[in-house]
């Protein structure tokens, strides 16, 4: 894969008015300062979205917008619910699917994150598919198999080599807390994960990395870590540290371990 990625999951910060002022700015950098060698995407909440994608198409920024998630269902009642194809209308590229803030507080089992994969490729979206274990799995030495399984779980009725798939291990144990995982521990998952994908023929996806990255870390993960990019949250709501990320994965990506 020739480009890194970079995602800003603003989680549920921003309204809409705040969500033009940091796309126009972080639009407005990456235009001066063009990082080549990275696709970026903003991940806002459902109601910035539609005010982030026509930022994005005034400013013809190569920057793309993605949803945090989406229902499995093409349409109905299922009330609160945001369809894939409704994501679309809305100039959306990307969902992010199965965030482990989804799995744990809003029951998401790994039937309904298969099925919302499915439901994202099949509506012509590109699946940021988020896995990764929690801190008694990790104690346990139990991760590998844990991931391997959600991997498998995940993919279960997507077309094999579906470049619209994209992974990001995230332990839940490093979200948001500030601990991030060894670079040693990034690169022996990375391993495990494009082991499992090869073997389920999805060798051409992305894998990523994400769980209290900033702009101090992102450099040495991206060369040591041997990732593709970054699932970042914290850090992208500021336009200098997520900046500095996407500046990182682009210095260091051709680099990489
Ligand atoms: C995330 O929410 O996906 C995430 C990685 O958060 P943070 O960067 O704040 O740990």
């Amino acid at each position: 894969m020739s480009k890194a990625l970079v995602i800003g999951n603003w989680k549920m910060n921003l309204d809409h008015v705040e969500a033009v002022h940091l796309t126009q700015q972080i639009a407005a950098l990456l235009a001066s300062r063009p990082a080549d060698r990275v696709d970026v995407v903003l991940a806002p909440p459902f109601v910035d979205l539609r005010s982030v994608t026509s930022v994005l198409e005034a400013e013809h920024s190569v920057i793309t917008a993605a949803a945090q998630h989406a229902s499995d269902r093409d349409n109905g009642a299922f009330t609160g619910e945001v369809s894939v194809s409704m994501l679309k209308r809305l100039g959306v590229s990307s969902v992010i699917v199965g965030h482990s803030e989804r799995r744990t507080l809003y029951h998401m089992d790994d039937a309904l994150v298969a099925s919302t994969v499915r439901a994202v490729v099949r509506g012509g979206l590109d699946a940021v598919l988020c896995i990764g274990e929690n801190l008694a799995t990790r104690e346990a030495q139990e991760h590998d198999d844990f991931v391997r399984q959600q991997l498998l779980s995940a993919l279960e009725g997507v077309q094999e080599s579906n470049e619209r798939v994209t992974v990001a291990y995230e332990p839940i144990w490093a979200i948001g807390t500030g601990q991030t995982a060894t670079t040693e521990q990034i690169r022996d998952m990375m391993s495990t994960i494009r082991t499992q994908l090869s073997a389920l023929r999805f060798s051409t996806s992305r894998v990523l990395y994400g769980g209290s990255v900033n702009a101090e870390n992102a450099a040495t993960i991206v060369t040591d870590g041997g990732v593709d990019g970054f699932l970042v949250g914290g850090a992208s709501l500021k336009t200098d540290s997520f900046a500095a990320i996407i500046g990182a994965c682009n210095d260091c990506y051709a680099e990489r371990r």
